[in-house]
């Protein structure tokens, strides 16, 4: 249990779960849906999209972001009484552990998105394992707390990886959220439910939950933020998550930092559709997330649906 901090804007962030939790549901009101936000916190180098101009080893040469945008984000955050699950590559938890504890004592939820952004389709069963065991290990370091969930690097989960669940459960992980069930692919996901869901290795069960998307006259329209959010208009975007919404749905969000970095240094030399996918509607994209936050509640997994008797992820809400 943390005591309650102060941070820059003079807010109390409260980090014990059930004042969280209060706190959420007093601002959102009592009918109000409680949408998920999480954040993937890597740096715009280490992207998926640019692995064939950018090495990892050439990741200790570029210019950090970090340090200037994810202030920004936390404030923005703070203001709108916005909680998320940061989703957090143990390379940069190694080199800000100021900013992780920040992140924790501001009410938000660390969880690990794995070491140094290597797809889980590219590594073996054991790579895999050093890897989780790895970025748990940092996390918990220096938070001094346990981490429960993870997030595949590009949402590389596949039918042929199926081995993750056991992983997962064996190295203490609770719940994932690596499935973006969006499109038919030649090479298909390890689960196809839209929704949160448990998937079971060993007798044991991992909490699911997968990426939103909406169904909009038979079209499968994936909602849920990184460049469909910067692509699709606001106000198609709003109403989607209105129409989850009256269903009793939550919408599952995610963003990257570098999402809201119009400043970050240029690579020029990536194919064009690598710099589409990376730069389109960047300079936007910030005043698109004030739109979001203002419109809709947010919370973290942790908030939503950790149970804390049973001592589990749960797939109902719990707030
Ligand atoms: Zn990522």
């Amino acid at each position: 249990m943390h005591e309650s901090i102060n941070t820059t804007r003079g807010k109390f962030f409260l980090t014990n779960l059930s004042q969280l939790r209060n706190d959420i549901r007093q601002y959102a009101g009592p009918d109000t849906v409680i949408n998920v936000m999480s954040i993937d916190l890597e740096e715009w180098f280490q992207v998926t999209n640019f692995e064939n101009v950018i090495s990892r080893s050439g990741w200790n040469q570029c210019l950090s972001r970090t340090q200037e945008v994810m202030p920004r984000l936390l404030d923005l955050f703070s203001e709108h009484r916005v909680r998320a699950t940061f989703f957090t590559l143990g390379w940069i938890a190694e080199r800000y552990p100021e900013l992780i504890r920040r992140i924790s004592k501001e009410g938000h939820e660390i969880a690990s998105h794995g070491y140094d952004h290597r797809l889980v389709t590219t590594m073996t069963r054991d790579e895999f394992r050093q890897q989780l065991i790895q970025s748990k290990d940092i996390l918990e370091q220096i938070l001094g707390e346990a981490i429960y969930g993870y997030r595949a690097p590009t949402y590389s989960f596949r039918k042929e990886t199926h081995w993750v669940i056991e992983e997962l459960l064996d190295t203490g992980f609770l719940f994932d959220s690596s499935i973006f069930p969006h499109g038919k692919r030649d090479n298909p996901e390890l689960c196809d439910s839209k929704f949160p869901c448990y998937l079971s290795g060993k007798g044991k069960q991992l909490a699911e939950y997968p990426l939103s998307i909406f169904n909009f006259y038979g079209m499968e329209i994936p909602i849920a933020g990184g460049g469909y959010f910067r692509l699709l208009p606001y106000m198609f975007v709003k109403q989607m998550i209105e129409r989850l919404n009256q269903k009793d749905k939550l919408a599952i969000m995610y963003f990257h930092p570098w999402e809201f970095d119009p400043e970050q240094p240029k690579v020029a030399s990536a194919p064009m559709l690598s710099k589409f996918r990376h730069y389109v509607n960047l300079k936007q994209n910030e005043d698109k997330l004030k739109c979001l936050v203002r419109d809709f509640r947010f919370a973290s997994f942790k908030d939503i649906f950790w149970d804390e008797n049973k001592r589990k992820y749960n797939i109902s809400t719990q707030i």
